[in-house]
């Protein structure tokens, strides 16, 4: 078997017998970056993976709700280390990594406000699936008259 060039970390290794294709060299480091490139590209394809990792994060969240706290608390030059590099990347003029969420957020199809749906009824057809409504805007003020509704425009 010949060698060939890890595509992690370029060293030169002699893959498996049984996997020809093998890319990636048996370096711990190497291994576990094969493993985020597959689940990178398993998100990016598999909507059931996706779906099913978005889950089981949520729950492992609500076993452990304060691990960022104490993550933050416990390693302060992690904190430091990433308000330092907020603020370089604040300091940069027009960085799309810093964008405000209404400048980048699309227009608002519906502003805030209050609808009437009605129904339509269309003769002839019977589409069970979906409804087709008129949808009117009566108002652009919450009823609920909070100052600090959000749904307030
Ligand atoms: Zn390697």
């Amino acid at each position: 078997m010949e060698y060939k060039q890890c595509i992690a970390c370029g060293q030169p290794f002699k893959p498996r017998p049984q996997v020809p294709q093998q890319a990636y060299c048996s370096a711990p480091s190497c291994q576990r970056e094969r493993k985020r490139q597959w689940q990178r590209l398993k998100l990016q394809n598999d909507p059931d993976y996706q779906d099913n990792q978005d889950r089981a994060q949520k729950a492992w969240l609500e076993r452990n709700p304060n691990y960022s706290r104490q993550y933050r608390d416990s390693h302060p030059e992690y904190v430091k280390r990433n308000r330092d590099q907020q603020r370089e990347r604040v300091a940069q003029p027009h960085n799309p990594a810093v964008a405000k969420m209404d400048a980048s957020a699309p227009p608002q199809a519906f502003p805030s406000g209050i609808y009437r749906v009605r129904p339509v009824v269309v003769s002839g057809v019977a589409k069970m699936d979906a409804w087709i409504v008129e949808i009117t805007r009566l108002s652009d003020t919450c009823p609920c008259a909070e100052a600090n509704c959000k749904e307030m425009t």
